[in-house]
């Protein structure tokens, strides 16, 4: 069996310890006698699974007790329609700060239900940098601000937090999760789909304070209510049961073979550096992106010259090392280096890298 080197942005490699364990399960969950695919999410045996997911969450998250976890359905993208349609409910009014593809499509999807206005954008540079904010820049009857934390295709990434004064911060961790601890607290409302850092494809997590959770506008279609959902503890309808099994075995490897998210911050440092100070020394190869707001996850890098790019992105195919090209709206190439890539496959890349840089320099 060879293994390839996945630097997709989604969805992602896994680490093997995760994969082995799911077959080993397959046939027959903890004596059950059946697999997590086959087995009714309302028996003992599947609550027990989705109870254990939940609380590796709060445990690894730190998530305070008045937040409530969900697990939904629908991808990150069914998230830029739930939110407004439950959280701007009020004045009926949210800031949005637009750091990229993603942010902007949650605007555009707020703006069909409310007032929802573009406070600051990074739109003028291709989106390569966190623009800055101050607390007099939101309006503080908005119903929530919206910032994406971690910006999947430019390679950008918070730092620092927008001070929002006391309207609620949302955000879209969809590519960040669990990648390095965060302050739950700062925010009201996080979410993120599985599929980059969490587990596979097909489930959603919300994590919501629980203040937040009221009644959603009158056109809320009932599976898109917070509420049904947090009051049916994720089983309203039969949730992705297989999805949220796999997302409790990365969370068991997270807390028992990464020892927690400081460890798995540290590695993942360790992992950028590797690449980020290529970059910064190379003579072929550069970011894209600001350096003080560069993503630890989404790593895009060009050589300047297209040509030289699709050849870098062929030829890295050739050598395991896949899906490395950058996204159409950037170009270039973009390495993905979520929890699931170790420092091996990193070490790898930079390797080809400096061969390539050799051969073509
Ligand atoms: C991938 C991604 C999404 C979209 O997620 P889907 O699950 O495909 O709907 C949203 N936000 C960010 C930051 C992403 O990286």
């Amino acid at each position: 069996m060879s293994r390839v080197y996945n630097f997709s942005a989604g969805p992602s490699m896994m680490p093997e310890a995760v994969l082995r364990k799911a077959a080993d399960e397959m046939l027959d969950y903890k004596g059950s006698g059946q697999s997590v695919m086959e087995m009714s999410h309302r028996s003992k045996v599947f609550q027990s699974v989705i109870d254990e997911a939940e609380a590796l969450l709060r445990e690894l998250m730190g998530i305070p007790e008045n937040y409530k976890v969900l697990f939904l359905q629908g991808g990150g993208s069914s998230q830029f329609s739930m939110i407004p349609m439950n959280l701007m409910t009020k004045s009926n009014k949210a800031d949005f700060i637009i750091t990229g593809q993603w942010a902007k499509k949650a605007f555009q999807e707020a703006s069909r239900y409310g007032k929802a206005r573009a406070v600051a954008s990074s739109e003028d540079k291709t989106y390569s940098y966190i623009p800055k904010t101050d607390k007099a820049m939101f309006d503080d009857e908005a119903d929530y601000v919206y910032i994406c934390l971690n910006n999947t295709i430019y390679g950008t990434k918070y730092n620092t937090l927008p001070d929002t004064g006391s309207v609620p911060l949302v955000a879209d961790i969809s590519s960040c999760i669990l990648s390095e601890p965060i302050d739950v607290s700062k925010f009201g409302l996080l979410f993120a789909g599985a599929q980059k850092n969490m587990g596979p494809a097909g489930v959603t997590v919300v994590i919501i304070r629980e203040d937040l959770i009221g009644e959603p506008m009158d056109i809320t279609p009932t599976m898109f209510k917070y509420k049904i959902h947090a009051d049916n503890k994720s089983l309203y309808n039969t949730p992705p049961c297989y999805s949220i099994y796999i997302c409790k075995l990365m969370l068991e490897w997270l807390k028992n073979d990464i020892g927690g998210l400081e460890n798995m911050k540290k590695l993942n440092e360790q992992k950028a550096k590797l690449l980020y100070d290529f970059l910064d020394s190379s003579k072929l190869f550069k970011g894209t992106v600001a350096k003080e707001d560069r993503s630890l996850m989404n790593i895009p890098f060009v050589t300047g010259n297209d040509e030289l790019d699709a050849l870098f992105v062929k030829q890295a195919g050739e050598n395991v090392l896949v899906n490395i090209k950058g996204h159409r709206s950037v170009g270039g190439m973009r390495a993905s280096v979520y929890n699931g890539m170790p420092l091996e496959g990193v070490q790898k890349l930079v390797d080809f890298m400096k061969k390539f840089e050799e051969e073509h320099s």
